[in-house]
């Protein structure tokens, strides 16, 4: 007879993974992919840190790193030195074990789980506020945990920067305990941020009006080189006294993609809280994949615990976010040069991976068919994936499509 599964409707490729495998298949030498959010080197290949190569040979040779399984909860000292990364050495809260840390399946099941838990044990507003716009999956997660998805301005297309007031008045009109998700630094899609006078005020706004704050770090030292700098938006909200979420992924900032390393720590107010929130914890964990992995939460913890290490990694992100910045710079630089029509001084103010870069879809598809370059319909452009190579390429492409496109 038929398959029992017959009835169900085939659902087209996400338009960024279908573009990827456009990609693989474009056999033109000078096609350039600055689509997918993933970090690449000036040559556009994939980069192994070398802090990671150097622990992963210690491992191999390492006996005690059998593959037995980890806790529910993860590996508690990639847990301790994680929540430790993002709170800072000397955070209070952490002091007091007012934070619990779970180590989970990269940024993705970080949120996936906090959104879980909140569903579940978070009595206020199944409400969750984010920005306009925001990473693609940012709303599947909550969604997918039940929770209502609402969004907050963000991006002024005017000024390509922040539209500080109507995010502010957009948070004054959500309703009180609402949760709002905020990206900690480096903001996909558009390349960003408020100040950190910004930050002050959107905290001192939520904690008036008890909006819960959920915070997304995927590029922690991508915009400042400095993993302490770029977790201050962050450190802001916690030195408050007040409570917070936070989702870390270890993805791009140790290029660590496939090992889907991450955590997610709930700051609370006090220890009993946070103790009885972390056995609360298990049990969303548990149905449904009982344990995390341990191979790349050993990398991180190896890293994270030994300060000659520690010390490398924090070069080798420094040095990335270096090249993005002057990756920027001669973006900038060759148009400017060209004579390109239109101000192009975002792309050097956007700050991490990403630079909304105002071309619209069908300037896009244009550069797609006539220079083989591969982005997203948005206009955003992974910095990333640029090179000194590929830069006059991509500033030609960019030049055609706002003059003759
Ligand atoms: N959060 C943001 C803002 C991202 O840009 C991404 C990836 O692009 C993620 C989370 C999830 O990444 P991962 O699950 O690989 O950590």
């Amino acid at each position: 007879g038929d398959s029992v599964f017959a009835h169900i409707p085939h659902v087209p490729e996400v338009p960024l993974y279908a573009m990827l495998v456009a990609f693989s298949k474009d056999p033109t030498p000078l096609k350039l992919n600055l689509g997918i959010g993933v970090y690449r080197t000036e040559d556009g290949k994939p980069f192994l840190l070398n802090v990671v190569r150097r622990v992963e040979r210690l491992l191999v040779n390492d006996m005690s790193t059998f593959k037995e399984h980890l806790p529910t909860t993860g590996m508690a000292e990639f847990n301790r030195l994680s929540a430790k990364l993002i709170l800072g050495a000397d955070s209070p809260a952490i002091k007091e074990n007012r934070v619990t840390t779970v180590q989970c399946l990269s940024g993705s099941g970080s949120l996936r789980i906090g959104a879980e838990f909140l569903a579940k044990h978070y009595h206020h507003q199944h409400t969750v506020y984010m920005s306009q716009p925001t990473y693609a999956n940012h709303p599947n997660f909550f969604n997918a945990a039940g929770l209502a998805i609402k969004t907050y301005r963000y991006y002024d297309p005017g000024t390509c920067g922040l539209d500080f007031q109507g995010m502010l008045e957009d948070l004054s009109s959500a309703p009180s305990g609402a949760i709002v998700l905020l990206q900690a630094c480096a903001h996909n899609p558009t390349g960003v941020d408020p100040t950190l006078p910004q930050w002050q005020q959107i905290r001192q706004l939520m904690r008036s009006k008890g909006l819960f704050p959920f915070f997304d770090s995927a590029y922690q030292g991508f915009v400042s080189g400095n993993l302490d700098e770029d977790a201050q938006s962050i450190r802001l909200f916690v030195a408050d006294g007040g409570e917070c979420i936070i989702a870390q992924s270890y993805s791009k900032i140790m290029g660590l993609y496939g090992e889907r390393v991450g955590a997610l720590s709930i700051v609370c107010k006090t220890a009993e809280v946070a103790s009885c929130v972390e056995s609360q914890l298990k049990l969303v964990i548990r149905p449904m994949y009982n344990n995390p992995p341990i191979h790349g939460a050993s990398i991180v913890a190896a890293i994270l615990k030994d300060r000659d290490m520690c010390n490398e990694w924090s070069i080798e992100v420094k040095a990335m976010s270096d090249r993005l910045i002057s990756m920027r710079r001669q973006l900038f630089d060759a148009l400017r040069d060209k004579g390109t029509p239109g101000d192009w001084s975002h792309i050097i103010r956007h700050v991490g991976m990403f630079t909304f870069s105002g071309l619209n879809p069908k300037q896009v598809a244009f550069m797609n068919q006539e220079y083989h370059i591969y982005m997203s319909s948005d206009g955003r452009i992974n910095m990333a994936g640029l090179g000194p190579q590929t830069v006059p390429h991509l500033a030609d492409a960019i030049h055609a499509a706002v003059t003759i496109g």
